[in-house]
């Protein structure tokens, strides 16, 4: 196997992955801390500081104070900032996809990837005056004006995953301080030093102290976030039940939230689709980042006689998918991220047949030679899977494809709808009438047509429907910059002095 031609990690040298509190590194003085793993090791590479409560409070008032002067800055001056820290994240992304591709495992080029589709969002910031235009009407009634205006809210929180530790931070903060806001970031425990890295970038550019911030942590550091009287608003991206919790507990505590959560997607597979071209699709988009991806497809929908042609063209491809450390070029699927996560998902497997599953290919006892504490799995291709099944109905998050049969459209389409899930969809098929139909009848948030990940480019909006998002707004697109900033409309009266005074009226203002 060949070893690592990617750069080292990062400039992180301490064994401590600590905050970023008021433009400069904060070591943390909580005396708690939890392990970051390599994965492909399974070895303990670093610590990362646990935030507690004063922690969190102290990185608060840092962005509370740094609020006033940055929020009343120009726009000229913020999107300076944007634009200097765009061209610092491309010279720096390689590094900063050798961080991710160290703590999460996923192989260099899909870190680099991660750092692409992040760097979208940045891009979207830097035009942020676009978006914040405004509305005016002139001469609503005689002599008054009225303008519609977008102000910022204060300080926001984003929490995030571990599965995208460079990529989500960026589909919220770049937007959250383009509107005038500050920030405090709250990183996964998993892969915790992206996120310094991505700070240290943003001094550089020029962002003054305070306006973002970072606090590690576990759930005592969210749980303060949640109800902290100071901050504003709180975007968060991460599992279901988690989700479903923050949303619940921090607009209790009257903030504005978004929380998107897991995902099962599925994609549709009509008999007159490519069916090598869908078999190519399914295969990366199921095992691409082993699974960990909350767009990943975890369910074929085969539809008539589709199936079995199908099912063979996807279990030869998975068969050749080249498993390995991310830092070897070779590898095209790394570890997962925890040896407990990958424990949980070849259970799924194992299970499989005794719920009724076909177990087409078994990726269960897999090990990487020199490599065999890495958290490894195999792939694995579950058939005629009913929806009972518990590698059907739980989102696994690992590189397990379940195929289920629907004889036509309707039946597939209707066990998708059943989905407690509508993050993304996609159907496959050489039918526009079909696909046309599919995009209006299916509900879920994102949907690709022969395409099978459709995450949405970074100036349209990306987000999911039910249990897949709790709130009103999806992330970064337009919903960005209206949910991290608030509207006010301003009547004003201008008309000529001459005219005089108008004298007292009690009557409720009516426009003349
Ligand atoms: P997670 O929900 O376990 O953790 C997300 C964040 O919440 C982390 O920062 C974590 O420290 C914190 N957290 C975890 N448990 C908590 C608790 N009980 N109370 C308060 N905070 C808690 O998610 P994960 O395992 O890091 O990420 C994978 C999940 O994220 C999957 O379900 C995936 O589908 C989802 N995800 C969704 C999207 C999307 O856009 N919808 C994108 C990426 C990941």
């Amino acid at each position: 196997m060949t070893e690592t031609s990617t750069p080292a990690a990062g400039p992180i040298s301490t064994p401590v992955v600590g905050h970023w509190i008021g433009g400069k590194h904060a070591p943390s003085a909580s005396g708690r801390s939890g392990p970051v793993t390599d994965p492909a090791t399974g070895r303990v590479t670093r610590q990362v500081a646990f935030a507690d409560t004063a922690e969190v409070d102290t990185a608060v008032a840092a962005a509370k104070e740094a609020f006033p002067a940055w929020g009343g800055s120009s726009l000229a001056q913020r999107t300076s900032v944007l634009f200097a820290y765009r061209a610092l994240l491309h010279q720096h992304r390689a590094e900063i996809a050798a961080l991710i591709t160290a703590e999460h495992g996923k192989v260099h080029s899909d870190a680099l990837g991660e750092v692409a589709r992040g760097l979208e969002v940045v891009e979207l910031a830097c035009g942020i005056a676009q978006q914040l235009k405004g509305e005016l009407s002139t001469q609503v009634s005689s002599g008054v004006d009225v303008a519609a205006i977008r102000q910022p809210l204060g300080v926001v929180a984003g929490i995030t995953p571990f599965n995208f530790p460079a990529m989500v931070p960026l589909w919220m903060f770049p937007l959250a301080i383009a509107c005038g806001n500050t920030f405090v970031l709250k990183p996964s425990e998993k892969d915790p030093s992206s996120s310094l890295l991505l700070a240290e970038l943003l001094a550089e550019a020029g962002l003054p102290q305070g306006v973002f911030n970072v606090v590690q942590g576990d759930r005592v550091a969210v749980e303060r976030l949640l109800e902290h009287p100071d901050i504003a608003a709180v975007s968060f991206v991460g599992s279901t039940p988690v989700a479903r919790h923050l949303h619940a507990t921090a607009t209790a505590h009257g903030k504005r939230v978004q929380a998107l959560g897991g995902a099962k997607n599925h994609m549709m597979v009509l008999p007159d689709a490519d069916l090598d071209a869908a078999a190519d699709a399914a295969v990366s988009a199921a095992y691409g980042s082993a699974g960990e991806r909350c767009m990943a497809v975890s369910a074929v929908v085969a539809v008539g006689t589709s199936g079995d042609a199908l099912v063979e063209k996807i279990k030869e491809r998975a068969a050749k998918v080249r498993i390995g450390p991310g830092t070897d070029p070779a590898s095209e699927m790394g570890p997962l991220i925890t040896a407990a996560h990958r424990d949980k998902v070849a259970s799924y497997v194992r299970g499989a047949e005794a719920q009724g599953c076909e177990v087409a290919l078994d990726g269960t006892g897999f090990t990487v030679e020199g490599h065999e504490d890495g958290h490894w799995l195999g792939l694995s291709l579950l058939d005629r899977v009913p929806v009972t099944a518990d590698a059907y109905r739980d989102e696994i998050f690992g590189p397990v494809l379940c195929v289920l049969r629907a004889e036509t459209y309707e039946e597939g389409l209707a066990l998708i709808n059943s989905s407690p899930y509508g993050n993304g969809t996609a159907i496959f098929t050489r039918d526009g009438a079909a696909a046309r139909r599919f995009q209006l009848e299916v509900q879920a948030g994102m949907v690709g047509v022969n395409v099978p990940i459709p995450v949405p480019v970074g100036y349209h909006s990306f987000g999911g429907w039910k249990d897949s998002l709790f709130g009103d707004h999806h992330i970064y697109g337009n919903d960005g910059p209206h949910f991290y900033t608030r509207g006010k409309v301003v009547t004003s009266r201008w008309g000529d002095p001459s005219e005089g005074a108008r004298g007292v009226d009690l009557g409720f203002p009516q426009h003349d």
